[in-house]
């Protein structure tokens, strides 16, 4: 392995304000790597495949917690139910449907992420702010018993213009507050925004988890 992960991941926690939470985003990296992280303190790592992530998760010490970022398909849930530490993806009310249903199969509560919508492009996953607004209202911990929604989550547009990724991550963080000052969720704490590319800007508008990969593990 000629990647330094090691360093990588100590630089990058070393100038990280401690109450920002470092999701190190492993997708397509061998576990060698993953275990380098590991190894100087890292528990808390990123997939986007529902199998990848099963087969590390098989490979590797059982105290690190998996975060599931990407968009998964229906028929691959039950698969990541009996282990995954927190899911951000979640787009529409199918799918919360489907993974409470896994999660009581598991006799489990899964943390899960509303993924909102807040870039322009139109391949972008995740509900709008109404939707959003609406789901939360309607005391969805009645509805879904088995899970446990912790926050939100976003990804803003990949552009160099970055006035318009601070709006767009401005725009979530007061989304963020305003439902936290509702508090229709007793443990909604959990604000998921910023990758390698705009995570400095993310966490100055209010992220307190950020998903970076190319940065610690090199270019996919
Ligand atoms: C791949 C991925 C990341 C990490 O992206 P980098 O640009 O490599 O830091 C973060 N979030 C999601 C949802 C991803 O799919």
């Amino acid at each position: 392995m000629t990647y330094p992960v090691a360093e990588k991941i100590e630089s990058f926690r070393a100038a990280l304000p401690p109450e920002v939470e470092l999701v190190a985003v492993s997708k397509t990296k061998p576990v060698e790597m993953l275990q380098a992280a590991y190894q100087v303190g890292q528990r808390h790592f990123g997939e986007n495949r529902v199998q990848e992530m099963a087969d590390k998760y098989e490979q590797l010490p059982k105290d690190i917690k998996w975060h599931m970022v990407g968009h998964v398909q229906s028929n691959k849930i039950k698969y990541m139910a009996p282990f995954v530490h927190l899911v951000h993806g979640m787009d529409k009310p199918k799918r919360l449907k489907e993974l409470n249903k896994e999660a009581a199969k598991n006799n489990r509560q899964i943390d899960c992420l509303l993924q909102i919508h807040i870039a322009q492009e139109e391949s972008k996953f995740g509900f709008d702010y109404t939707e959003a607004r609406q789901l939360l209202e309607q005391k969805p911990g009645e509805k879904y018993p088995h899970l446990r929604i912790r926050g939100l989550m976003g990804m803003a547009t990949l552009t160099d213009d970055q006035d318009q990724v601070r709006r767009e991550f401005a725009g979530l963080a007061a989304f963020f507050r305003e439902q936290q000052s509702l508090g229709h969720l007793a443990a909604f704490d959990i604000l998921s925004m910023g990758m390698s590319g705009d995570y400095q800007i993310a966490m100055e508008e209010g992220a307190n988890m950020i998903r970076i990969g190319s940065t610690l593990f090199g270019p996919r």
